[in-house]
């Protein structure tokens, strides 16, 4: 059995991870975004199951004693975690995994599936990320203020990940992010796999 890959995504609020992860998920096949939980409220246009599972700080702490995170963090004030059974399960019947997450989180996850692949995803400008989050239309001044004063903090970790894309252009990015799951999907370990019929065929091997 062909076992996925897991993929980290990881970007300051507001560089367009969401954007273009939710493009990326719609072009290619067998590649699906993880759902997190999240105790922020909810924005206008969001929907519980599909952006996040929004929860209870009550219920989030209850599933961390259950132990049902593979990894969770505090971000901007709120807790944000990734369940354990979806992603597993979904790795495990073949299909590519991205996990949209900070970079607490992408250091836990590291940790428990070291090849997982990780990308970075950067803002042409520090005033191009204000004016997107801004544009974006969908958190307070004081909320995109809080947001702008840890965007340095996240990006200085940048040095951790295995990519970095810089998303200027739109297409040019989601471009860049297909290129490298695609090159991955290529690697000799997974053609192995996915080949397994066609290699012995062509060596005269049957
Ligand atoms: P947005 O990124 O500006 O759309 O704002 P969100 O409130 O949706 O997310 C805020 C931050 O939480 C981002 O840096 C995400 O990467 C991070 N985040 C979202 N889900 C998770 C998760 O499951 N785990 C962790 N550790 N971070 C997450
Ligand atoms: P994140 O999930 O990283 O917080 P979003 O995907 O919500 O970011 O993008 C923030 C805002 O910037 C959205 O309004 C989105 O439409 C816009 N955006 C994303 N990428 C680009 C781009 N390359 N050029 C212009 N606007 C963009
Ligand atoms: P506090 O804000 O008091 O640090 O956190 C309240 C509770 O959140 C604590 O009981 C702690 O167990 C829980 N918690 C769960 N995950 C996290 C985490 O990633 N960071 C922090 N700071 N607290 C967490």
């Amino acid at each position: 059995m062909i076992t996925g890959k897991l993929y980290i995504i990881s970007a300051p609020s507001g560089a367009g991870k969401t954007s273009l992860v939710k493009q990326l998920i719609a072009d290619m096949d067998q590649l699906t975004v993880s759902v997190s939980h999240t105790t922020r409220s909810m924005r206008d246009g969001e929907e519980h199951g599909r952006d996040y599972f929004f929860v209870s700080v009550d219920e989030f702490k209850k599933m961390i004693e259950r132990e049902a995170f593979l990894e969770y963090a505090r971000v901007f004030d709120n807790f944000y975690g990734t369940a354990k059974q979806t992603v597993e399960e979904t790795l495990a019947a073949g299909s590519d995994v991205i996990l949209e997450i900070d970079w607490q989180g992408a250091q836990q996850v590291r940790k428990m599936i070291p090849d997982c692949l990780s990308i970075f995803i950067l803002p042409p400008s520090i005033a191009v990320l204000q004016q997107r989050l801004k544009g974006r239309g969908q958190d307070s001044d004081e909320i995109i203020a809080r947001r702008m004063r840890d965007a340095v903090t996240e990006m200085s970790h940048y040095g951790e990940f295995d990519y970095l894309v810089v998303n200027d252009d739109f297409q040019q990015a989601l471009a860049e992010l297909q290129s490298i799951i695609t090159a991955n999907r290529l690697m000799k370990k997974r053609q192995q796999q996915q080949l397994a019929g066609l290699l012995p065929e062509l060596l005269g091997q049957v």
